[in-house]
């Protein structure tokens, strides 16, 4: 690895446990990983593997009971609320097996919105989003709602808005799980064309083999524990 290059995501000794009945389930043992920029990473594991949990963990969604993650060279483990939500608005973009788009407004509003609640003036968010959206094969549904896109146009419109205000780390959970898989193939091009484009690191959640096999790298969950794939 180039040693000019910082890592984006930390992950050290990461435990979390949930209780259950009079005692603990504890789906992270210790969990160790390091994220570089540029890097499409696989994250392949069955269901009940602890996927999420490490998703909404390393997206500061939830907080870890050990370990420290650490974000742009920026430990997590002692900030405050407010202070990992706004690491986490400013430098990390979620893309969810569901689009969660916002069903009242256009392609382009949705993707509008997080800059715009970042404190970008709308001018600028329209410009950026347009690109986005165009970069994203998108020019010509800019002002279709949800409910008039198809399935894999909206996973594209959701990851513009992933990206919008140019996040350093992006996570996926399962994002073409719900796409047929021409679709789905499209959709994780689109990803990866970001990935490479920009830089940012990614951590995908999948359970298709086929595109695990197309990213930098392979991870599973065994044990509480993330090892490399080969
Ligand atoms: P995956 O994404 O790999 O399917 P999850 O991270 O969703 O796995 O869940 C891992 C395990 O942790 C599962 O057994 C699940 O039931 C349990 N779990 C997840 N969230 C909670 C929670 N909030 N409370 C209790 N148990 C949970």
């Amino acid at each position: 690895m180039n040693e000019t290059l910082k890592p984006i995501l930390t992950l050290s000794r990461v435990v979390r446990r949930y209780k259950e009945g009079d005692g603990f389930l504890e789906i992270l043992r210790g969990a160790d990983v390091t994220l570089w920029p540029g890097q499409a990473v696989a994250l392949v594991a069955p269901s009940g593997a602890g996927k999420s949990t490490l998703l909404h963990i390393a997206g500061l969604l939830e907080k870890a009971d050990g370990g420290e993650v650490e974000i742009d060279g920026h430990p997590t483990s002692t900030m405050s609320d407010a202070q990992r939500t706004a690491l986490r608005r400013d430098r990390i973009g979620f893309v969810y097996q569901f689009h969660h788009l916002l069903p009242e407004f256009t392609a382009l509003e949705n993707v509008m919105t997080p800059q715009m609640i970042a404190g970008l003036s709308k001018v600028e968010a329209k410009r950026r989003a347009a690109e986005l959206l165009d970069y994203l094969g998108l020019a010509a549904r800019v002002t279709h709602r949800p409910s008039q896109l198809s399935g894999g146009e909206q996973q594209r419109v959701a990851i513009a808005r992933a990206v919008a205000n140019a996040p350093s780390l992006l996570l996926a959970d399962e994002p073409t799980g719900n796409l047929d898989p021409e679709t789905a193939d499209r959709v994780f091009a689109a990803m990866m064309s970001l990935v490479r484009a920009t830089g940012l690191a990614a951590l995908f959640a999948t359970h298709n083999l086929d595109l695990a096999a197309r990213m930098d790298r392979r991870l599973t969950l065994r044990n509480g524990l993330l090892v490399e794939l080969q």
